[in-house]
């Protein structure tokens, strides 16, 4: 019987085992894939962090290198393959898991999938929302007959020069693509708001070093927030590369995929226009299908989680739930800090 499972290994299974082993437990990871480090190995090429260096280690192990760069990806993606490395876990890729149960007892749980089955005292369920993209069905994209492309599968802009692009969203994503892409092609980002523009920079200091000072990053109000437009933090950069012949932003088209061939779209003054690819950058479900017999999870699978801590069965918590205790959570500014307070809670509860 294993004293905790975390399932998945990325940034936010790595806390969880960080804080676990600060906590005299030796935890076992699960990850499907082959390797540690999550979802960052699979974003864009140019993709760069949108908060300093300084704020990006997890637990006590700092980023090395100049604390007010914006690491690129790919400096994460080392970053985090050298937690992984130094990880006192019992660590097993190539463990997708497939489903969890209460164990008989009524205590603890069976995690189980292909490779096994694994009896664990607690889980923490760590599995982001890389694996499950939100496909809005209001956009009406059934009839379009064009290309249409999740962000989750974007990589850079090579295949897209010289298209007529809408990207759906109008968060930090659909900004940076779609500045990206307007170089070459022509592009316009389509949304329900507008885009709610927040400045990096703001007095001359970085916006997550006024989050840190005044306590906001760690202050427990990120279930309050749910359901508000993402910021986009902005250097100025984001916001001069929004030309009206390159790149501009329009209420959510009336129609997609309208008119005698599907390719069409119908915006809101009337006109028709014909578009290459639809960009989605609508963001990502919680995956944690595999949580569904444990009756932690709502009818439409969410989460019944209260600030990383489930409110249905106990010996189960979550890590990388997006505003699941700060505005930090889900991030890797703040996702130690969750971690460990889940830890704790479920340390505590047997
Ligand atoms: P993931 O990285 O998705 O890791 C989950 C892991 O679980 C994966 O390795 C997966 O293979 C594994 N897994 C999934 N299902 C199972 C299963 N059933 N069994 C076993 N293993 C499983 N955050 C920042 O702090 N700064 C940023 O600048 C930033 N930029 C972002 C940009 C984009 C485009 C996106 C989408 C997010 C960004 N984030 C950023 C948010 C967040 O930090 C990342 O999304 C991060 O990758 C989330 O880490 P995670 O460990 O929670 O999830």
């Amino acid at each position: 019987m294993a004293d905790l499972v975390v399932i998945g290994g990325g940034q936010s299974g790595l806390a969880a085992a960080l804080a676990a082993t600060a906590h005299g437990i030796r935890p076992i990871v699960l990850e499907r894939s082959t390797a540690l480090g999550g979802a960052w190995r699979h974003y864009w090429d140019s993709l760069t962090l949108f908060s300093p260096a300084r704020y990006a280690g997890l637990a006590d192990r700092p980023m090395t290198g100049d604390p007010d760069r914006y690491p690129h990806r790919d400096e994460i993606v080392a970053y985090l393959d050298g937690v992984a490395a130094g990880l006192t876990a019992d660590v097993r890729t190539d463990w997708p898991v497939d489903w969890v149960r209460r164990a008989g007892s009524g205590r603890g749980f069976v995690v189980g999938g292909a490779a096994g089955e694994i009896r664990a005292h607690r889980i923490v369920s760590a599995t982001g929302r890389y694996g499950r993209p939100r496909h809005p069905e209001r956009t009406g994209l059934d009839g379009f007959t064009g290309r249409v492309v999740h962000t989750a599968d974007y990589r850079g802009p090579a295949d897209l020069r010289g298209a007529r692009v809408v990207i759906i969203g109008a968060a930090n994503s659909a900004v940076q693509i779609g500045a990206e892409l307007s170089r070459d092609a022509r592009v316009t980002l389509a949304s329900r708001r507008p885009i709610r523009w927040a400045r990096q920079r703001p007095l001359g200091r970085d916006m997550h070093w006024w989050l840190d000072r005044t306590g906001l990053d760690r202050a427990p109000i990120g279930p309050l927030l749910a359901g508000r437009t993402t910021p986009v933090l902005d250097d100025g950069r984001w916001r001069a590369a929004f030309r009206p012949d390159r790149l501009d932003r329009r209420p959510l088209p009336l129609r997609v995929g309208t008119g005698a061939r599907g390719d069409r779209v119908l915006w809101q003054d009337g006109s028709t226009e014909r578009v290459d690819v639809i960009v989605l950058a609508t963001g990502y479900h919680p995956d944690v299908g595999y949580l569904a017999d444990t009756g932690a999870l709502t009818a439409d699978g969410q989460p019944q989680q209260r600030h990383g801590v489930s409110t249905t069965v106990p010996g189960l918590g979550y890590v990388g739930l997006e505003l699941q205790r700060t505005v930090a959570s889900a991030t890797l500014r703040g996702v130690s800090r969750d971690a460990d307070f889940v830890i704790r809670r479920l340390l505590r509860q047997n």
